[in-house]
């Protein structure tokens, strides 16, 4: 069997090849490959605008985007954050010498438990970091209330969360900075990419210097920074990317309806409900494998395994049992018993653009057919 016959948990969606040809032959014509270009302006203001945030800045990824927004707020100390994610989240932590203090997640959202930070955080605390897990956001405002009580910063890492609104808008204008990641299994992607949301002019200027080793003219360096910068060609196709995301959601949210249909009636199987999203984004599609279920988690995963279907196990393990965080005190499983529950039983099953409804249904048969 070769690999098209596989199903991936995801697969990213690209437009027509012929429609990217005119964005490379403009690259080739004014030679601009890099450094805030055109195509790094037009995106960050088309993203601006469809996302409806103030002030955006690129990244060449994700991770950088995270380490850079700890830097730009000059971060130190402790940083509380969520054990339930993909280990990006913590790294950027020690990338800044910053201590992680994980925090146990509420097991309905799968996101960091408001009401357990504030027994984490001691005098060395500076900031939260929270991830709007699958997309699902977090409880913004409690986080927000205990932030404003402690003189806290609050990054959040926003990576699942892109086109995700609730009644006030996108989620991402909560928090001091948001980061986006536009890699290529992300809803959005620019095959390798990331993205910082900010409120103010000044924290973009300061983000902008900082991702190009903080140069602000020829001859004037302010700070230690890195190199941060997306590519022409990136943005080029992220701006192509943008004109359909009409469709990427259309499809995906047919597939989240498909799966909840046909699973709400499958014993012990429970579809992960969605938060206080009015516009969802259907990035994961997250199930718990109950204790009573016919099989095992791992035993399902394998399952699904063995007819082509590469479902994920997001997020096991847990960040906290990494060797390099499992020696932390608030890494302990006694600590974090939610979030490991929850790692322990969880699939995602696959979601993605050009997902066929009846490769849906498949794998919702191999699901039942083990209850
Ligand atoms: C993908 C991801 C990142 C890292 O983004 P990259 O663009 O791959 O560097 C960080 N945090 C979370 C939660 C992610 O899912």
């Amino acid at each position: 069997m070769n690999s098209k016959n596989n199903t991936y948990v995801t697969q990213p969606f690209l437009p027509d090849l012929q429609e990217f040809i005119p964005y490379l032959e403009q690259i080739w014509d004014n030679k601009i490959l890099t450094n805030a270009g055109p195509f790094h302006q037009q995106l960050e203001e088309e993203l601006c605008k469809y996302l409806g945030v103030k002030h955006i800045s690129l990244f060449c990824n994700g991770t950088l985007a995270l380490v850079t927004a700890l830097q730009s707020l000059r971060i130190t100390g402790e940083v509380i954050t969520t054990p339930y994610s993909f280990v990006a989240t913590a790294h950027s932590l020690l990338w800044n010498g910053i201590k992680p203090v994980f925090v146990d997640i509420d097991p309905k959202t799968m996101n960091l438990d408001p009401a357990k930070i504030e027994a984490a955080i001691t005098p060395s605390t500076t900031a939260i970091l929270p991830v709007h897990c699958y997309g699902h956001p977090c409880d913004v405002q409690a986080i927000e209330k205990i932030a404003d009580t402690y003189n806290l910063r609050v990054i959040y890492d926003a990576a699942h969360a892109f086109g995700v609104n609730d009644t006030h808008g996108s989620i991402l204008n909560y928090g001091d900075l948001s980061v986006l990641s536009f890699h290529a299994t992300k809803v959005f992607n620019t095959f390798e990419g990331g993205a910082i949301v900010c409120h103010d002019a000044k924290t973009k200027q300061r983000i902008d210097h900082l991702k190009n080793f903080g140069f602000v003219d020829e001859v004037t360096v302010v700070a230690p920074g890195i190199n941060g910068k997306m590519s022409e060609i990136n943005a080029a196709f992220g701006l192509l990317q943008l004109k359909h995301m009409d469709h990427v959601f259309n499809q995906r949210q047919a597939i989240d309806a498909f799966y909840r249909e046909h699973l709400r009636d499958v014993k012990c199987i429970e579809c992960v409900s969605r938060t206080c999203e009015t516009k969802a984004n259907f990035s994961y599609f997250p199930i718990i494998v109950g204790s009573d279920y016919g099989l095992g988690r791992d035993e399902l995963y394998a399952k699904l395994k063995e007819h082509h279907i590469f479902a994920r196990r997001y997020f096991y393990p847990l960040i906290s049992d990494f060797p390099m965080y499992r020696g932390l005190p608030s890494a302990h499983r006694d600590n974090l018993p939610n979030a490991s529950y929850i790692s322990s039983k969880v699939i995602c099953l696959p979601i993605f653009p050009d997902l066929a409804l009846e490769e849906c249904k498949r794998i919702v048969d191999i699901i039942r057919m083990s209850a």
